[in-house]
Parts: C-alpha cells; structure tokens; sequence
C-alpha cells in the first residue's frame, strides 16, 4: 500500500479543492447519473467487491455481500437526492421585503472511516457529498484501504471527474488528517469511528470551525419485555448481536430481559448462539468470522475474565480456542453484574451479557445510564410501552420489534457522546448544504 505523509495528504486537497468548482457547476441530473452508474457498478461487481472485504477485515462473505448492497444503495438513494435539493422564496412575515435561500455545497470534504464497514461506511459520506456538489478526500481505516481504493475505481471507471473522490491510504493518521483539518481549504470533517478519536478531531475541527458530522461509538441496550413475541425477540436479538460478528456501532451490547421470560428466553438464546459456526470469512457455512486484530480478540477475552471474576456465569463460549487466527466463539453471559466493565464498554465482538429486569422504569435508567447513545431496541406488543420507551431512550435511534435498523433512506446517527448529525434520508445531503439567504427589497 502507498503510505502517504502530510505533502501526499496536501497534494489530495489541492486537487479536490481545484475540482471544486466545476464539479458544483455539474447539473445535478448529470452528477445524480454518475451516482446511480456507481449504484449498478458496484451491484455488478458485487461478487468481487464481498471477496475483498472478507479478505480484508474477516466477515463471512455472506455478510460481506449483504453490506456492498447496502453500501450501494445509499449512492442510489443519493442519486434521487440530487436533484431534489430546494432553496425557498417568501415574503418576510413583517411585508417589504422577501426572502430566498439557496443551498450550496460546503465544499471539499475530508472523511476518516473505520474498519468494521469498509465499503458502507465511505458510501455514507461519498454519496451525499457528491449528490450535494462537494468534492471529497477519504482515509481509510489503515487495516483496510483496499475496498476503498477499489470503489475509487469503480467511480473513476463510471466517469466521475478527476479530483471529484480522492483516497489517501496512510498509517500516519493523526499526522495527515490534523494537516488536512488545519488547511483552509477544508470545509467539512465527517468522522466514523470511536468516541475516543472523535474527541480528538472535534477539537482540531474547532481551530478552522469546520462543518463536522461525528458517527461514533454506541453502547446498545436490547430490551425484551415479558409480552414480547419470543421468535420475534430471538431473531431481533441475533441480528443487533451478530450481525458483522458484533464489530458494529449498533451491535447489542447489553441484553435486558424481563423476569418472567429470561429463563426461556436465555436458554433459546444461548441455544442459537452454540449453534453457530466459527471460520474463516471465505468458507461456506461460517457465520462467524475472524475478528479484526489480536489487540480485539485481547480485549473481549479481557472483558468476559472481568465479568466472570465478578461472578458471571458463562453458558455458552467465553474461551479463546487455540491456534492461529483472530477468533472468538460466540458467548452468552448470565448474572453479569452491574459493575462488570463490558457493560460500560462497547465488546465489539460476538458476546452477550444478560440481565434480568423487572420494572420498565428500572431498565430505561439503566439504558440511559451511559455517555453513549445511538440505539436502543425494544421488543413487546404493546404499543404504548414501545412509545415510552421510544420517548424515553436517550439515543438517535431505536428498534422497535427489529434488529437490523441501517437502512439509506432513514436518518442514521446518535445523541450524547454517540454522535453529532445524521447520514442517510434527507438529513444525510443537509450534512454537505450551506444555506445563504438574501434580503431582497421589492417595492
Ligand atoms: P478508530 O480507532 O476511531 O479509527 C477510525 C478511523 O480514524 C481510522 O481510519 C483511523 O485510522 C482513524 N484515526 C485513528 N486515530 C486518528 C487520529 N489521531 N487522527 C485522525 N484519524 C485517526 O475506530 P475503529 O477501531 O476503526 O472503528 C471502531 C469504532 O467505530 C467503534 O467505536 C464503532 O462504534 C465506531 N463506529 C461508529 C459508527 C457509527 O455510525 N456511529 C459506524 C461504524 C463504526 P487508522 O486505521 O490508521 O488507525
């Protein structure tokens, strides 16, 4: 891989900044095209683009397959956003005068994106941008440049522009994007990753007070009340658990059961969890594949050893198997203790604390009780307890009876310490709009 330093970083922004221009000039009919011939190349190719994300990052290409479609989607939600964008003509509410506004694109944009989805997660950014008018720089995650690059020239191919969509692949990311932040000519950061790292691009955002959209880290609580459809609640609980072997942002990070169904919900759990099968990505049959690093793997043994030290039993899983590779077998853990660190702490793997609860207020205190809040799922059939608990979960977004909630055409994004700004749906082209309304006096 080309490993760029700050000049390679600067020389990227030189040319988006030139292609700025003409690229805003672009009819929006003209740019929408582009992305929807975008949207039929990457669905065309999507064999070849699943294997290279599997290859890179370790998912099951099934699921490899399931996140270049949603990753597709959103440029073909975004071509259809294109040419929707609207300016207002009024006249001031005091009369004498009128006012218009008109959207514009903020101009060149820098994007960082993680690992765990590296095809979805610069879709996001790149679509809208380029829908809106912007030009775009992107760093990938460095453990998994490839896809991105592979996406460059997928767009290149279908004839977007020179200088239009930019990648700089680098390990040196803190040195590249603080000199890209730093630069004038940047007007927007869109950040995915930790919380962490995005406190950190926030306040080198602040010195050029940039436009900043922040997806950061969540710590969902998955919520099943007694009344709950069971089957519903299981196939809900294994998506928002295992999807992307659970290195997700909206991965369940807590489960909270109601008294009078843990028991027949914990066991039927932990049922579907021992019945799934470990290996490599690549492999027919494999659900769930190799996490992203040693370092990960570490860090979730570390979590369960924290949990059962604290008196957590273990039903399912909970050991590292011996050998080569970054695996970790799908583990259910019951009367995980409050104090116990994975709770606070997004796991990012395929494990599941469960706790009991018996009051619905008892279990929004504890849901709220974190810094992070960018989902939540609820699963009942009454549908005043899935309002309350819609009302009263401090997040950006909740399931109601549903595990899977990412989808290109509803806004995505968190609250609190999850997250500032929304991609996706309509609010996803706002993030890359400039407003500038004119006074205008008609006598
Ligand atoms: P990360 O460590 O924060 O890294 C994310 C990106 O930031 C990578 O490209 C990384 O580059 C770069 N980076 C790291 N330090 C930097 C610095 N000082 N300056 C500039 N860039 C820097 O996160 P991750 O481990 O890749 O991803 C997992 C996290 O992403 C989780 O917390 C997850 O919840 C979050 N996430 C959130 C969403 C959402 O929509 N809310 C979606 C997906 C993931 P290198 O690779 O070179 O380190």
């Amino acid at each position: 891989m080309a490993d760029a330093d700050v000049v390679d970083g600067l020389a990227a922004l030189d040319v988006a900044g030139k292609a700025m221009a003409e690229w805003a000039a672009t009819p929006p009919r003209k740019r929408s095209e582009l992305l929807t011939a975008t949207y039929r190349a990457l669905t065309e190719r999507s064999e070849e683009v699943a294997r290279l994300i599997t290859l890179e990052m370790g998912k099951p290409l099934a699921e490899a397959r399931g996140e270049v479609a949603y990753g597709a989607e959103f440029f073909r939600w975004f071509a259809e956003e294109a040419v929707r964008v609207e300016g207002r003509y009024n006249t001031a509410p005091a009369g004498g005068y009128r006012i218009l506004t008109v959207p514009k694109p903020v101009g060149p944009c820098v994007f960082v994106t993680p690992w765990n989805f590296p095809l979805a997660m610069g879709a996001r950014k790149i679509a809208p941008a380029l829908a809106a008018g912007c030009t775009t720089i992107t760093k990938p995650a460095a453990q998994t440049p490839l896809t991105m690059l592979f996406l460059a020239r997928i767009m290149e191919e279908v004839g977007v522009p020179p200088g239009v969509v930019n990648v700089v692949t680098t390990r040196r990311a803190g040195e590249v994007v603080s000199a890209l932040l730093a630069d004038r000519r940047t007007r927007k950061l869109s950040f995915t990753g930790s919380t962490e790292v995005g406190r950190v691009l926030l306040r080198q955002a602040a010195d050029n007070v940039l436009r900043t959209s922040m997806e950061l880290g969540g710590n969902a609580a998955l919520i099943v009340c007694a009344d709950a459809d069971l089957d519903v609640a299981l196939d809900g609980a294994m998506v928002a658990k295992m999807r992307n072997i659970g290195e997700s942002c909206i991965a369940a990070n807590r489960i909270y059961v109601e008294e009078p169904v843990r028991e027949e919900f914990t066991a039927r759990f932990a049922k579907r969890m021992g019945a799934l099968s470990v290996g490599h990505g690549l492999d027919d049959g494999v659900d769930v594949g190799a996490l992203i690093d040693e370092a990960s793997v570490a860090k979730i043994d570390e979590l369960v050893a924290d949990a059962v030290d604290r008196g957590a039993r273990v039903l399912v899983g909970g050991e590292r198997p011996d050998g080569p590779g970054y695996f970790y077998p799908p583990t259910v853990l019951v009367d995980v203790p409050e104090d116990a660190r994975m709770l606070e702490t997004e796991i990012f793997g395929p494990v599941a604390p469960i706790i009991s609860f018996t009051s619905d207020d008892e279990v929004m205190a504890k849901a709220n009780d974190t810094e992070h809040g960018l989902v939540g799922y609820v699963f009942t059939r009454d549908l005043q307890r899935a309002l309350r608990f819609t009302e009263g979960l401090e997040t950006g977004m909740v399931g109601i009876n549903r595990g899977l909630i990412s989808d290109p055409s509803a806004p995505f994004g968190g609250v609190k310490q999850s997250g500032i700004g929304r991609e996706g749906s309509h609010e996803g082209i706002l993030e890359y709009l400039d407003v500038t309304y004119a006074a205008i006096d008609l006598p």
